[in-house]
Formats: structure tokens, sequence, C-alpha cells
């Protein structure tokens, strides 16, 4: 088994029980088959995008959340993130550029969850960039979006995933502009 969560259920902050597993000592569901996954998001996205972005910041904040109360320390919270992040299912997360100090960060994401999603022409991992700008955002301190610039589900190699301050974005930049700014699909 993977030694992270050796480790995890060896401390106890993995426990399974009967109708119940806690992680850090919050209770989290685990289990959401591949493609259950995929309905929740496309139906999601056909209404907005941005909903599902804000949902996903929201789970990114309460990560951060889960960690703070076992660490207060940014680098080595990160660090548990990603490390949490990659026992999630959402596929294996890389962090090719972490930069607290500038407060930005690319994330390179293999084996994504939505590599399989069908006629996707535009990138669709909204959830999952949302938990990287929350969790960003409480490691930060400010105000941080995410962008998708490859996805596997346009037929990438990786999902990429560029973060950074609202403040530094180009709102004259398409991705922002779709990603970010629009609140319906176009
Ligand atoms: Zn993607």
């Amino acid at each position: 088994m993977y030694d992270f969560v050796n480790k995890l259920r060896l401390s106890k902050q993995l426990l399974f029980e009967e109708g119940e597993i806690t992680l850090l000592g919050e209770p989290t569901v685990m289990m959401i088959p591949q493609e259950g996954f995929h309905q929740m998001q496309e139906t999601l996205i056909q209404q907005d995008p941005l909903l599902l972005y804000n949902i996903g910041k929201i789970s990114g904040t309460k990560l951060h959340q889960m960690i703070g109360h076992h660490t207060i320390n940014p680098k080595t919270a990160a660090k548990l993130g990603i490390q949490l992040l990659n026992i999630s299912g959402y596929g294996k997360f890389t962090p090719v550029n972490f930069d607290l100090e500038n407060k930005r960060a690319i994330f390179h994401l293999e084996k994504s969850i939505n590599r399989n999603m069908k006629g996707a022409r535009e990138p669709v991992c909204h959830y999952i960039r949302g938990m990287l700008a929350g969790f960003m955002e409480k490691l930060t301190h400010e105000p941080m979006e995410c962008i998708e610039t490859k996805c596997m589900a346009n037929g990438h190699t990786i999902c990429e995933f560029i973060i950074k301050q609202k403040k530094e974005l180009d709102p004259d930049a398409e991705l922002v502009k779709k990603q970010i700014l629009n609140h319906k699909k176009t």
C-alpha cells in the first residue's frame, strides 16, 4: 500500500469505520466512481463552470483547514496538502513551480480523473482548479485564482494549472476571460 496512506492509518489520521471515513479528524467521502464524478461535473458545467470552480474553492479551503489543525507552517501544509490530494483519486499532482513567497504556483496533473470525459473541447477540470485556488488562497492569505491551460480531456498529456494572485491576472487573456470572468459558458 502507498506509504503515505499507511502512515495516516497507523497514526489514526485515517479511520475507516462502518458508515464513516475520517481523514485528519474530518468526515470525508472517499469513493465516487469516475463516471458519477464526470456526470456531476458535466451537469454543473452546462449550468455554469464557475459554479463548479467555486465549489472546488470551498473544498480547497476546507482541505487547508483540516491540515491547519496539524501544522501552521505553510511549507509543511503545502506538502501535506499535495500528498492528500495525491491519495484522493483526482490524479497525480506535481508542483513544477511552487513559489509561496511570490504567491504563485504551477501544477501538473497526470492520470487526471477527467482524462476520459468525452467530447470536451475546452479544459474541464474546474472543480480541481478551484480546489488548488482555494488551498493556495488560505496558504498565502491573498485572493488567488487558478487557470487550467492544458487538459487531458482535450488530448494533452497532462492537465496544467497556473495559480496566481487575483490582482496579477491579465483580464484580456482569453483563458482568464473564459475561466474566471465569464459567468456563463460561451
Ligand atoms: Zn483537466
